[in-house]
């Protein structure tokens, strides 16, 4: 398969899918991503209390997800919202990954909070706000966990691919690639879902797909919808915002489903998750490239 897309990719070599490297798949202790398996990826925007992350967790574990989201550093448009409980935050998510067995994602926006970071996380986040931020995903090469780099709202694909070759070639090879929604003329939602981003970032790289289709949307009955439509794609899971009570969430709350609307939408997602193991999912990647 050609690594190039129409030839105009070329700063990303080490990211790049080749014959010879088909995918990466990022091992987290038992959870296989970029594999077989479909990853969702699901909690509150923020982490904000003991209770609401104990509550989220255990729920959205019962549902299928099989990894924790919650971040403890919150990079906010405004300096007037709430910014995270910080280290307090992350002993909290620990506690989490402790009760239910999941496994733990979290943002990190400076290079002097990695080490903290990668001491309670399973995978480290790069929101879409750093995806350009060098410094730190020069250290974060060095943190000897998996990264989820998320897209920035202004990045191309071939910006992030960058971004992720900045990782990799830093030293560290286990790089989860997140579409999150990109800045465009439209209001109805709060970014716009790149839904082609997923199979065209399957095509050309080797790295595992995660789509947001929280961040994107910005309201919560679109979520689901959105949901669906990543794993039609290629996907190869989910990231999802999910608060025990969204109307008295820190942050995010309007896109945040409910513990009962999660489960829902896990159960919706299913008959579409078989068509993509009965081979589908390959046949629509490989199809769109030539
Ligand atoms: C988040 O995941 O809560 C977040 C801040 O996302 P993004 O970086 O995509 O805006
Ligand atoms: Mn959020």
């Amino acid at each position: 398969m050609n690594a190039r897309w129409n030839g105009q990719y070329s700063c990303f070599d080490l990211v790049a899918r080749t014959p010879e490297r088909p995918r990466t798949v990022v091992q987290v202790g038992d959870i296989a991503i970029g594999g077989d398996d479909f990853v969702v990826m699901a909690g509150p925007c923020a982490v904000e209390s003991e209770q609401q992350v104990l509550d989220t967790a255990m729920s959205v574990a019962a549902a299928g997800a099989r990894i924790l989201r919650g971040g403890a550093y919150k990079p906010r448009s405004s300096p007037y919202s709430f910014q995270g409980l910080g280290v307090e935050g992350l002993k909290i998510l620990a506690k989490a990954r402790e009760y239910t067995g999941l496994a733990v994602i979290t943002e990190v926006m400076s290079e002097t909070d990695v080490e903290v970071v990668a001491e309670y996380a399973d995978i480290m986040q790069v929101g879409a706000r750093s995806m350009e931020n060098y410094s730190l995903l020069e250290r974060l090469g060095r943190c000897g966990r998996p990264v989820l780099l998320k897209r920035g709202m202004t990045a191309t694909l071939e910006d992030l691919l960058c971004s992720a070759q900045f990782l990799v070639a830093a030293g560290n090879p286990e790089v989860i690639l997140c579409e999150r929604g990109i800045r465009t003329f439209e209001t109805a939602t709060r970014n716009t879902f790149d839904v082609a981003a997923v199979p065209v970032l399957k095509t050309v790289s080797h790295l595992p797909v995660i789509a947001d289709p929280s961040h994107a949307a910005g309201v919560r009955v679109l979520v689901p919808i959105l949901a669906r439509a990543a794993v039609v794609v290629g996907a190869d899971g989910l990231l999802v915002e999910v608060h025990p009570q969204p109307e008295k969430a820190a942050s995010d709350g309007e896109q945040s489903l409910t513990l009962g609307q999660f489960d829902a939408m896990m159960g919706d997602l299913a008959p579409y998750l078989s068509l993509r193991s009965s081979g589908e999912r390959e046949c629509a990647v490989v199809g769109g490239v030539s």
